[in-house]
């Protein structure tokens, strides 16, 4: 059984000062003890050497929010997973509803990023979900099976070394939370879809996305399929993220 995973999405909020408060009261409050599940922070690539710094050695890792889907060259503005690697990063968020939605990232596109992070040792954090519009046209499991069906296709035989991150996009930063029943029933569907992709299903994480904070983690996190989760706002506050690891035993 895998450690559940915990990871902070900072998004486009931070800078030099508010990520050395936020991430030595993170690792103040863990006391030095090492925590029962895994942890992570992704940031924004240009702090990627700072976390590399300040998290060294500590029981957090760091990670990026993206990643190139091309190895190298005349890709202006791009980050190369082998750049991601060199900053020791272990994991990149690749296909977050807000790049699919605002940078045009296809499916292919995502699929293209997790191989790419893989074939740097860097797993990458594969988001799902559907929008508001789908769900209430009924084609929620449609549409995370197809969005994950295409990175399969692509990782293949590597697929049990990814984390899958559901992400209703309806409830990124509304403060609208899936109910436990309702996120446990589309991590059914996407457990099902990895056990029929990969001989170790069991080694891929599905983490829970979307409003997740101090006061409803605990129930999302009880939930059989819900191996962790991807918190953007609360990763912002040391205390309500470590709230949300310590509820995640
Ligand atoms: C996210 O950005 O992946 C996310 C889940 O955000 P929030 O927790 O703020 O809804």
């Amino acid at each position: 059984m895998n450690k559940k995973l915990i990871a902070g999405n900072w998004k486009m909020n931070a800078s030099l000062s508010t990520n050395d408060a936020l991430v030595k009261a993170m690792l103040d409050g863990l006391q030095g003890a090492v925590p029962a599940v895994d942890m992570a922070l992704c940031a924004p690539a240009p702090y990627l050497a700072q976390l590399q710094t300040l998290l060294q050695g500590s029981p957090i890792a760091w990670g990026s929010q993206d990643v190139s889907a091309h190895e190298q060259g005349a890709y202006t503005g791009e980050v190369s997973a082998g750049m991601l690697k060199d900053f020791g990063c272990r994991y990149a968020i690749v296909g977050h509803s807000e790049r699919r939605q605002y940078h045009g990232e296809t499916d292919a596109v995502v699929a293209a990023k997790a191989q790419r992070a893989l074939a740097a040792g860097i797993t990458p954090i594969v988001c799902v979900g559907e929008t508001l519009a789908e769900r209430e046209a009924g084609e929620t499991e449609a549409v995370v099976k197809r969005q994950l069906a295409a990175v399969i296709h692509v990782v293949a035989h590597c697929t049990s070394e990814i984390v899958v991150a559901y992400e209703p996009v309806w409830a990124i930063g509304t403060g609208k939370t899936a109910t436990p029943e309702m996120a446990q029933a589309v991590h059914a569907v996407l457990r099902a879809q990895l056990a029929a992709a990969t001989q170790h299903p069991e080694r891929v994480r599905v983490l829970y996305g979307g409003s997740m904070n101090a006061a409803n983690a605990a129930s999302l996190l009880a939930q059989p399929d819900i191996d962790g989760g991807l918190i953007g706002g609360a990763s912002l506050k040391a205390a309500d993220f470590l709230q949300i690891v310590a509820a995640a035993r």
